[in-house]
């Protein structure tokens, strides 16, 4: 298994909660405005030693709320990852950090009571913020909802964090997933962050798009309108 490092307390990778937080390399998802884009890419690497992960996990659980395994995509990994888990159930409950396109995986996982939450990015317009050629951007928008519907057969609790982007008309798309979204969840807003803060994969891309300003505004208001509960996180 190929990460790029843990570590033992985070306040800021699951809304209001405490986390042992892991990041696995290696993405589906060329997402333009990505800041672990290396993680992504497989650079800055190595293999993981699993025992060393649980030890530490098991002395520093009694400060966290989740084992929070993010990325890249985990779920590239989703092997070891079922092998991770199976390992780690019963020290602390687990929670997931995926695009939510690769749904047999994720399936089996839940199939298997490895999952107890998942935090995922609701991408859109798809075929800009996936960074892939239109066609398989709309595909992969597809499996997405597939993603929301399982998730939702397992009642798995689910952060839906929207990356928000200046100059897009992103609403759409939001009300067509929350159609799918039928367990327990809440949305966070994240607004796009560029350079100088960051340093995203495409910066051409995001001196475009990053940094948005009504944007924010107005989907919380339309959120909030549709009776959903929202978190705005913001720049700093
Ligand atoms: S933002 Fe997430 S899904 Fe997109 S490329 Fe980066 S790691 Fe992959």
């Amino acid at each position: 298994m190929i990460t790029s490092g843990w570590k033992t307390v985070s306040m800021v990778d699951v809304h209001g909660k405490v986390t042992f937080t892991l990041w696995l390399c290696g993405c589906n998802l060329k997402c333009p405005f990505c800041h672990n884009w290396r993680i992504a890419e497989g650079q800055e690497c190595f293999t993981l030693d699993m025992n060393v992960l649980l030890e530490e996990l098991s002395s520093s659980a009694f400060l966290v709320d989740y084992f929070h395994v993010t990325g890249g995509e985990p779920l590239v990994q989703w092997r070891e990852l079922s092998s991770l888990f199976a390992r780690a159930r019963g020290l602390k409950p687990i929670s997931l950090n995926t695009n939510l396109t690769m749904v047999k995986p994720l399936e089996r996982l839940l199939k298997a009571e490895l999952v107890d939450h998942i935090a995922t990015d609701l991408k859109a317009p798809p075929e800009e913020l996936y960074g892939l050629p239109f066609e398989a951007s709309r595909r992969l928008w597809e499996l997405f909802l597939e993603g929301l519907r399982i998730v939702s057969e397992y009642g798995v609790p689910l952060e839906l964090r929207v990356p928000v982007a200046r100059g897009l008309e992103q609403w759409p798309w939001v009300e067509r997933a929350l159609r799918e979204v039928e367990t327990d969840f809440y949305v966070v807003l994240n607004p796009l962050v560029g350079t100088p803060m960051t340093s995203p994969r495409d910066r051409e891309w995001c001196s475009k798009h990053c940094w948005p300003e009504g944007e924010i505004g107005f989907l919380r208001e339309k959120l909030e309108e549709a009776g959903v509960r929202v978190y705005v996180n913001h720049f700093v």
